[in-house]
């Protein structure tokens, strides 16, 4: 199935940084189109639903206390083939392994702290959009 949209956070690190511009601007200069775009701030009960799937994973704990500790940017964005782009413009989970002038080899610190969130597929966007917006915040 083609793809249309994805979901992305700018996790805290970012917005603690002072990222949230630069990141947007190369997303937008990327060709996607802003489809819901806020500030927000998880709760622990938020992230460890968003990130269910790996709460058998040793780095759970860590992970929640990162995407909880301040606030983050959620979006959804829009562009052909959006899910695996996206991706390519972020880079590899670990920025070490991150290709030059991906949007993780720019600004994530490591592994964990990896300053942005893209879905990893198109059923996975849907469900994380509709976690954190309403039909009435995306246009
Ligand atoms: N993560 C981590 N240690 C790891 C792998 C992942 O702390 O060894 C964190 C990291 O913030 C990552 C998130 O858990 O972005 C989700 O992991 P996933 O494997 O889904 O990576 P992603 O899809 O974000 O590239
Ligand atoms: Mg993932």
């Amino acid at each position: 199935m083609r793809t249309d949209r994805t979901f992305t956070m700018l996790k805290p690190d970012s917005v603690e940084k002072g990222h949230i511009g630069a990141i947007l601007e190369k997303i937008n200069a990327a060709g996607f189109r802003i489809v819901a775009l806020k500030e927000t701030q998880m709760t622990t009960a938020d992230a460890e639903a968003f990130y269910a799937v790996h709460n058998e994973r040793p780095f759970f704990g860590e992970l929640v206390e990162y995407m909880t500790r301040g606030p983050i940017v959620a979006a959804i964005l829009e562009k052909d083939n959006a899910v695996d782009d996206f991706r390519t413009l972020i880079g590899a989970t670990n920025p070490a392994d991150a290709a030059e002038g991906t949007i993780r080899k720019l600004y994530a610190a490591s592994i964990g702290e990896n300053a942005v969130h893209g879905s990893d597929s198109d059923e996975n966007a849907a469900i994380e959009g509709a976690f954190h917006f309403s039909g009435r915040e995306m246009f």
